[in-house]
């Protein structure tokens, strides 16, 4: 499955990517788009519903786990045959990754990607400032 990427044109592969939801869940497997080009990422329309969904029930638990989206979706579960594995975000992911969830509508989240993002702003400029 592929399609265009709105910000350049390019083509979008899909990748199932891991997200790190109000840093103490791990949801895996969620379908993504991303440009082979500018590394620009979007949900896949047809999980958005089920995400919704997913992270209404995520929010009335507050324990610490990993779920798989592929519990979630049909969809997922269609393409966890085709997985590729996720790696560490970063600050372009965050950034990425926040415009996905402002998507969706879920502030509390959108205020932890906020957050994560500013700790990445912060340690990288302590790694820029270290001279021995
Ligand atoms: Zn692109």
């Amino acid at each position: 499955m592929e399609k265009q990427c709105a910000r350049c044109g390019h083509v979008m592969h899909l990748y199932l990517r891991k997200l790190v939801y109000m840093n103490h869940t791990q949801i895996e497997h969620v379908p993504i788009y991303r440009c082979c080009y500018c590394e620009h990422h979007e949900l896949v329309e047809q999980v958005k519903e089920d995400l919704k969904q997913c992270l209404q029930r995520l929010h009335t638990s507050k324990e610490e786990r990993a779920i798989s989206f592929a519990e979630h979706s049909a969809f997922t579960r269609m393409m966890l045959k085709n997985r590729t594995s996720g790696k560490p975000f970063t600050v372009d992911e965050w950034l990425d990754l926040y415009l996905l969830v402002k998507s969706l509508g879920d502030t509390r989240w959108l205020r932890q990607i906020v957050k994560a993002l500013q700790r990445r702003q912060t340690e990288k400029c302590e790694e820029s400032f270290t001279i021995d």
